[in-house]
């Protein structure tokens, strides 16, 4: 059996159907999590991740990915990558290729380049379009990235991966808050916070407001939980709770966290709003909508 788990409704799927696609011509979990969200990345048409999504304060787009392999520990992440694709490719390259985790801004790129990337040009007429009427909107200079609050657009896909009888695999990718402030990274390239992975437990992600997720280390955290005896479940429901109490912005724009453990029970919470996970099972889909807890 090998198990899925995707965030936020469209681009989620486009991010699973290609994960199961690339599952079904024996792709390893990493391939099967890189080729789902570089798939993704390459779509245009989705407001999300990659190409067409919406850029920083300057109007360009800076990409943050992430990936881990559960049975080693080991991670590969990049951030405010700009002009190349797929950022989830360029991850998985620091992993496999470097003896580091993390390559960051301009000589992330310059690594993509020597790997072999192609410059791209992430700006799509729609997006220049949407960075052109928000301009109008806001005045460029300021602090941007608290005008992102209340209006989260699910720019970030992470995704899970479980194969039996115990292997567990997570990435991320995301263009970050719209209209951040340049050079501004969330949790979803931080091993911990956007995602953790480990064989002796199972695997969590998260995705929405970056900057409380991170300082809540939201993914490793539901992981510890379930290496306590917590289902999924259980283990999102404690991290946000404990989210909710002790960091009260974290009201103001969904943050979520989703889960599996080597059973393949899934879970999810946020603190606000609604959080849509799809989960793919040997290729059968289903959607699960999380709502936010009471407090
Ligand atoms: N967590 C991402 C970030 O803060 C955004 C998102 O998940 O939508 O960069």
């Amino acid at each position: 059996m090998t198990t899925f788990v995707a965030t936020w409704r469209e681009p989620g799927e486009v991010a699973i159907r290609n994960a199961w696609a690339r599952r079904q011509k024996g792709g390893s979990l990493l391939d099967c999590l890189e080729h789902g969200l570089a798939e993704a990345e390459w779509d245009a048409s989705l407001l999300a991740i990659g190409r067409g999504a919406l850029p920083n304060a300057d109007g360009e787009v800076e990409l943050d990915a992430s990936i881990m392999d559960g049975a080693t520990l080991e991670a590969g992440a990049v951030c405010s990558l700009r002009g190349i694709l797929p950022a989830i490719s360029v991850a998985r390259r620091v992993l496999e290729s470097t003896p580091h985790v993390m390559l960051a801004g301009d000589q992330a790129r310059r690594f993509a380049l020597a790997q072999g990337f192609e410059p791209t040009n992430l700006m799509t007429p729609e997006n220049i379009a949407r960075y052109e009427q928000w301009c109008e909107q806001n005045r460029p200079g300021m602090l941007h990235h608290v005008h992102a609050v209340g209006q989260h657009v699910g720019d970030t896909i992470t995704m899970l991966g479980l194969e039996a009888p115990g292997h567990v695999a997570a990435a991320s990718s995301t263009s970050g808050l719209p209209y951040k402030l340049p050079g501004r990274v969330g949790d979803s390239p931080i091993v911990g916070a956007g995602i953790y992975a480990d064989d002796e437990v199972g695997a969590a992600g998260a995705t929405g407001w970056g900057e409380e997720l991170w300082k809540a280390v939201a993914s490793f955290r539901a992981v510890e939980q379930m290496r306590r005896g917590a289902s999924p479940q259980e283990a999102c429901e404690a991290v946000v709770r404990q989210m909710l109490r002790r960091q009260p912005k974290s009201r103001q724009l969904a943050c979520a966290v989703f889960a599996i453990d080597l059973q393949g029970r899934v879970g999810g919470a946020v603190t606000e709003g609604e959080f849509p996970v799809w989960t793919c099972r040997d290729g059968e889909l289903s959607l699960t909508v999380h709502r936010a807890l009471e407090t």
